[in-house]
């Protein structure tokens, strides 16, 4: 069977589904890659890179305390939300407001994960903004309770954040008929991605501050300095809307921490 098949017939099955299984398909779904790709980035970043000696850290600094049962315990809340919410493109499907490509070519499906991609990246923008707004900035500060970032901080929200990120989705399945294969790589990518942003770590320290892969030192700064850098992937949204931090926002900072901790 084709890899486009299988997930033509996946997708089939999704919509097929009770509102409860739809619920309990994406609770399962999200927490799997929750665990997957958090755990792993923590092994990967914690143990494995260090001892191949490839990239660093990035903010020296020790995790708050309790942090970690903190960001797990929000996950754990967000995974929830997630999985919930898988009901209502479930419902978009059952109601005929959203249908499936039921033949989609590799190239189909290539260019939908792009367009969603770089659809995930102006949404998450736009609700960031908001989140940083007077008006909702106490929903957000969950999230940034964790001023030096874990991966475990991917998911760590407040339930009203989860819910403004996670309908990311809806917009475009009004608009087209995305590949089942293509919807899917959104969570999975924009997860993957957002860990890379989380993990405190510089894997490559030799790229320039614009790369995808310096998106762990961009977002290293929006936690640390709060305000600034509050694009996703891509930094194309905070240099359109003049947010961009330097890429020495948090020096002073690190600078004073390391002062002090050598004068002990
Ligand atoms: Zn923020
Ligand atoms: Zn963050």
């Amino acid at each position: 069977m084709r890899i486009g098949e299988f997930f033509v017939g996946l997708g089939n099955d999704f919509a097929a589904l009770s509102p409860w299984g739809a619920m309990a398909w994406g609770l399962l779904f999200f927490t799997s890659i929750y665990v997957v790709f958090c755990g792993g980035n923590w092994l990967l970043t914690q143990s494995i890179l260090p001892a191949l000696g490839l990239g660093k850290r990035i903010d020296p600094r020790p995790l708050r305390d309790g942090q970690l049962r903190d960001e797990l315990r929000l996950s754990a809340v967000s995974l929830l939300v997630f999985g919930v919410g898988a009901v209502l493109p479930w419902a978009f499907l059952r109601w005929g407001w959203a249908s499936l490509a039921q033949d989609p070519g590799a190239l189909q499906i290539a260019v939908e994960v792009v367009v969603l991609l770089v659809w995930n990246d102006i949404h998450f923008y736009a609700n960031h903004r908001l989140l940083h707004t007077k008006a909702l900035r106490r929903f957000h500060q969950q999230h940034h309770r964790s001023l030096v970032t874990t991966p475990f901080a991917t998911y760590s929200f407040h339930p009203l954040e989860a819910a403004l990120l996670g309908n990311v989705i809806l917009l475009p399945m009004l608009l087209h008929d995305f590949s089942f294969a293509a919807l899917l790589s959104l969570p999975v990518c924009s997860l993957l991605l957002n860990n890379l942003g989380h993990s405190n770590y510089d894997y490559a320290p030799g790229v320039g501050p614009n790369h995808w892969l310096a998106a762990s030192r961009r977002h290293h700064l929006h936690h640390a300095c709060y305000h600034g850098n509050y694009g996703f992937l891509f930094n194309f949204m905070d240099g359109w809307f003049g947010t961009r931090l330097p890429d020495d926002a948090s020096r002073a900072q690190l600078e004073e921490f390391r002062a002090r901790a050598a004068a002990r």
